[in-house]
C-alpha cells in the first residue's frame, strides 16, 4: 500500500511536470469529453493530480466527473433525444477552458463494454454530439493551442475487462502496476526515463523525415494495403509543443511515431490485429477496402455496423487521418496483454486512424484553412479513432520518389539503423 501510494504520486507527478507540463498560474481541466467526465472511480489518481498541479503552481484545477452507473441510466431511462443531446453547459465549460489557455488532463478508465447491449444507433448519436458541440473547443487541442494529454488509471470498471479471471481487488492491482510499469512509473527516475525514450524516438522520426517518401507499403497476412503520404508531411513522435512554445507529451505512454497519409492515396486492404473499442461497443476481426483514399467496404465477425456507422460519421470519416509504426517490441506489446484501450493499445502496435489528420503533420499545416488542408491531402473530419494492423508478421516499405522502395519494418522490428 505504501508503495502504491508512492507510485500513485510518482505518476501524477509524471502527468503534471512531464505529460502536460503545466504551466505556473495556468489552469487545469481534468475529464473525459466523450464520457461526459472522468470516471469517479479514478478519485485517488485525480486528487493527485490537482495536489501535483497545485504544487506545480496551478491558478485552479477544475474537474467534470461521470458516473458509469448513470451513463448507462441516461442511455436506458432518459428519452433518447434527451439521452444523445450533449449538455450544452459542458461543452461551453470546455470552450472557455481552452479559450483561457487552460490545460486539459483526459483519463481514460471506463469498462470498454459499458455501452455494448445500448442500441447502437442511440451509442453513434450521443458520441456524434459530443464530437459536433466540442469541435470548436477539440481544435485548441488539435492544434496544439494549448498542453494537453491522455492517460489511463485502473479502475474496477476497465479491470475486470482486461483481467476477467481475477478477482476484482487483483485485477485493478495488476492493471495499476501494468500501467506504472509501461508509462516507467516504477523506473529509479521516470523523469530521466522519459526524456532518454523520448530522444530515442526522435531520432527516429529524424531519420524518417530525411528519407521524404511517398508512400508506405504494409503487408502481412490480410493486408496489402499502399498508404500514399503528402508532399510536406512531417513525421512525429511523442514529444508535443504548443504554439505558444511549451514542450508536452500529449499521450502517457507513447511508443509511436506517425505521420498524416494523403486522404486521396491509399490503395489495397488492411485486416486489423486487435480489436478496436469504440463508442463503449466492440468491433472484432474486420478488414477495410481503401480506393482512390476512401474506405468502398468493410467486413467484421463483430460490431460490422458499428464500423460502418464510423466510416458513414462524415465525408473524412471514411478516410484515413493517420499512419503509425511501433515495434512489436515495445513495453506494451510485451506485456501481452489487451487493453481494450486506444491509448495503450495503440503504442503496442502499428496503426491507421480513419478520420481527421493532425495539421501539424503537414509542413505549415497548424497556419492552413481547413480548405487548403483538404488541398494539399490532408483530411478532416469530426473523428479520428485509431486501429491497429502491427504484429510480428507484418512488413513496411518505404516507396521512394523514384519508385524504389527501402525496408522500414521488418516481421514488426525496425529494419533501419541510425
Ligand atoms: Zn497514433
Ligand atoms: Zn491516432
Amino acid at each position: 500500500m505504501a508503495d502504491f501510494k508512492q507510485n500513485l504520486r510518482a505518476y501524477a507527478d509524471l502527468i503534471v511536470r512531464v505529460g502536460v507540463n503545466l504551466q505556473p498560474g495556468q489552469d487545469l481541466m481534468i475529464t473525459n469529453i466523450i464520457n461526459r467526465g472522468v470516471s469517479l472511480q479514478t478519485a485517488p489518481l485525480v486528487r493527485a493530480i490537482a495536489a501535483a498541479a497545485y504544487e506545480a503552481g496551478s491558478r485552479k484545477v477544475d474537474v467534470i466527473w461521470s458516473d458509469p452507473e448513470l451513463r448507462l441510466l441516461n442511455f436506458t431511462k432518459a428519452s433518447p433525444d434527451a439521452a444523445v443531446d450533449y449538455p450544452d453547459w459542458m461543452a461551453d465549460a470546455l470552450q472557455r477552458h481552452v479559450e483561457n489557455g487552460g490545460a486539459l488532463v483526459t483519463i481514460h478508465a471506463d469498462d470498454p463494454g459499458l455501452l455494448s447491449q445500448v442500441d447502437s444507433d442511440l451509442v453513434s448519436a450521443a458520441q456524434q454530439s459530443a464530437l459536433k458541440k466540442t469541435h470548436h473547443a477539440r481544435q485548441y487541442t488539435q492544434s496544439n493551442k494549448v498542453n494537453w494529454l491522455v492517460i489511463g488509471a485502473s479502475s474496477p470498471d476497465w479491470a475486470r475487462r482486461v483481467f476477467p479471471d481475477l478477482p476484482e481487488e487483483e485485477a485493478v492491482d495488476r492493471l495499476w502496476e501494468t500501467i506504472f510499469k509501461v508509462c516507467r512509473v516504477d523506473r529509479q527516475d521516470p523523469v530521466a526515463a522519459w526524456q532518454n525514450h523520448i530522444e530515442d524516438l526522435k531520432s527516429r522520426t529524424d531519420y524518417l523525415n530525411h528519407k521524404h517518401y511517398t508512400a508506405l507499403k504494409f503487408s502481412g497476412p490480410g493486408t496489402d494495403l499502399t498508404v500514399g503520404l503528402p508532399d510536406g508531411h512531417i513525421w512525429r513522435s511523442g514529444r508535443g509543443q504548443t504554439q505558444s512554445g511549451i514542450p508536452f507529451i500529449p499521450n502517457l505512454p507513447t511508443e509511436e511515431l506517425f505521420t498524416a497519409p494523403h486522404r486521396a492515396k491509399v490503395e489495397g486492404v488492411v485486416t486489423a490485429t486487435k480489436p478496436l473499442s469504440y463508442g463503449g461497443s466492440l468491433i472484432e476481426d474486420f478488414t477495410i477496402r481503401f480506393e482512390g483514399g476512401k474506405v468502398v467496404s468493410v467486413s467484421a465477425r463483430k460490431g460490422e455496423n458499428v464500423l460502418q456507422k464510423l466510416v458513414d460519421t462524415d465525408e473524412g470519416s471514411s478516410r484515413l487521418g493517420e499512419v503509425a509504426l511501433v515495434p512489436y517490441s515495445s513495453p506494451i506489446s510485451q506485456t501481452g496483454i489487451m487493453f481494450f484501450n486506444t491509448l495503450y493499445d495503440e503504442n503496442a502496435a502499428c496503426h491507421l486512424a480513419l478520420g481527421s489528420a493532425y495539421p501539424f503533420n503537414l509542413a505549415n499545416g497548424e497556419a492552413m484553412s481547413s480548405e487548403e488542408l483538404l488541398a494539399a491531402g490532408c483530411n478532416r473530419s469530426v473523428v479520428h479513432v485509431d486501429f491497429m494492423v502491427g504484429s510480428n508478421q507484418i512488413d513496411v516499405d518505404g516507396v521512394c520518389a523514384d519508385g524504389t522502395h527501402e525496408a522500414v519494418m521488418r516481421l514488426g522490428e525496425w529494419a533501419f539503423d541510425l
